[in-house]
C-alpha cells in the first residue's frame, strides 16, 4: 500500500515547485497577510513556507496529513462552487509520502504553538508545545528521498529555483494585499520581495522590474450575455515597446493560479498579427467566471484549466486585446 501511496503522491507533487504552490495556497486560504518561502538545493533539501494566517487547531493536527482530510469542503454543493484553492485534502498528505513534513502552528489566543512531524500520512509523535508567534510554518525536507528516479531527473537545482521564483512572482502580482518573499536558505537577499498592500503596477515593478511595468496597458472586459454570463476580465498587457524573448502569461481564474494554453496561444497570435515586433508579450489577467463554468479537476496538479464556452471566452479576450493594441498603436 505504501508504494501505491508514494506513486500517487509523486503524481500530485511532481517537483519542488508543485509542493510550494500547494503550501502557499494553503497559506492564502488561511487568510495570511505575509507568506515567506525559503528553499535549499532547489527545494530538494528543504522547503519552508511560513505564514501569519489563522493557524491549525491542536485537535486537527492528528489527521492533518491523512488523505482527503480538508477543512475546506463539506458538501457536494461546495464542490460546485469552490472558493478556496484547496478542496481535496491531498497536498499535505502527498508530501508526507515523498518527504519529511514538519508543521509548527499556533492559533489565535494561544500562549504557545505546537510542532509535529509526519511520515506516510501519520504523526511521528505527539504534537510538542513550542514557541510561536502567529500562523503556520511548514517544512518539507528531503523531498523525493524515496524516489531515486525522480531525484535524478531533478538534478538541476538552479532550474527548479527559477521555477520557484517564477511561481512566487506570479502570486505576488496577483495578491497585492499580501507580502511575499522567496529566498535561498542562508541568503541575505530575497529574490522575490513584495510588500502589500500595494498597487498592481507597483507590485509588477517590484517583482518584474521597471522596464516591464512602464510598458503595460490596462485592459478590461465585462460582459453579460447568455453565452458567457458572469464573465469578467481585468488585466495589464504589454505595449509595442515591450520586447522579450518569450511570452509571460500570468493567469488567475476565480482567484486561482492556472494555465490555459489555448488562451495563451490565442493572445500570442493577436500580438503577432498586430504588433509583430512585440509579439512575445507580458500578460497579466484575472478572469472571473461562474464557478460551474470552470473545470479545475482536469489533473491532480490543477494547473491547466478547461472552460465551458472556452472558444467564446477566448474570442472575447482576443478582440479586447486586439482593439487595445490597435488603439495604442495609433
Ligand atoms: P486542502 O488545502 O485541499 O484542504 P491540504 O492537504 O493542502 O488540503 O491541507 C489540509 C488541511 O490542512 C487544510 O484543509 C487546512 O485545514 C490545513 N492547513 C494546511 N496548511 C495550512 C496553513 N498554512 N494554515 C492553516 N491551515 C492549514
Ligand atoms: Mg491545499
Amino acid at each position: 500500500e505504501s508504494v501505491v501511496n508514494r506513486i500517487a503522491a509523486g503524481e500530485v507533487i511532481q517537483r519542488p515547485v508543485s509542493a510550494i504552490k500547494e503550501l502557499v495556497e494553503n497559506s492564502l486560504d488561511a487568510q495570511s497577510t505575509s507568506v515567506n518561502v525559503v528553499v535549499k538545493d532547489g527545494g530538494l533539501k528543504l522547503i519552508q513556507v511560513s505564514d501569519d494566517g489563522h493557524g491549525i487547531r491542536y485537535e486537527d493536527l492528528p489527521i492533518l496529513c491523512e488523505r482527503h482530510t480538508t477543512s475546506k469542503l463539506s458538501t457536494f454543493e461546495d464542490l460546485q462552487s469552490i472558493k478556496s484553492m484547496g478542496f481535496r485534502g491531498e497536498a499535505l498528505a502527498s508530501m508526507t509520502y515523498v518527504g519529511h513534513v514538519t508543521v509548527t502552528t499556533i492559533t489565535k489566543g494561544q500562549l504557545h504553538g505546537y510542532r509535529v512531524s509526519y511520515r506516510d500520512g501519520v504523526m511521528e509523535h505527539e504534537p510538542k508545545p513550542c514557541a510561536a508567534v502567529k500562523g503556520t510554518q511548514i517544512t518539507v525536507e528531503n523531498l523525493f528521498y524515496n524516489m531515486t528516479a525522480r531525484r535524478k531527473t531533478l538534478q538541476n537545482a538552479s532550474d527548479d529555483y527559477t521555477k520557484i521564483v517564477d511561481l512566487l512572482s506570479r502570486f505576488a502580482i496577483h495578491h497585492i494585499n499580501i507580502s511575499f518573499s522567496c529566498r535561498k536558505h542562508g541568503a541575505a537577499r530575497a529574490d522575490v520581495h513584495s510588500v502589500g498592500p500595494t498597487s498592481r503596477l507597483d507590485a509588477i515593478r517590484t517583482v518584474y522590474g521597471a522596464s516591464v511595468a512602464r510598458n503595460l496597458m490596462k485592459i478590461e472586459v465585462s460582459e453579460n450575455d447568455e453565452a458567457c454570463s458572469g464573465f469578467k476580465m481585468d488585466g495589464l498587457i504589454s505595449n509595442s515597446n515591450y520586447v522579450a524573448k518569450k511570452i509571460t502569461m500570468v493567469l488567475f481564474i476565480n482567484g486561482r493560479m492556472v494555465e490555459c494554453s489555448a488562451l495563451k496561444r490565442a493572445i500570442e497570435i493577436v500580438y503577432a498579427a498586430t504588433l509583430p515586433k512585440a509579439s512575445k508579450p507580458f500578460i497579466y489577467m484575472s478572469i472571473i467566471l461562474p464557478p460551474e463554468h470552470v473545470d479545475v479537476n482536469v489533473h491532480p496538479t490543477k494547473k491547466e484549466v478547461s472552460l465551458l464556452n472556452q472558444e467564446v471566452i477566448i474570442e472575447r479576450i482576443q478582440s479586447a486585446v486586439e482593439s487595445k493594441l490597435r488603439s495604442s498603436n495609433d
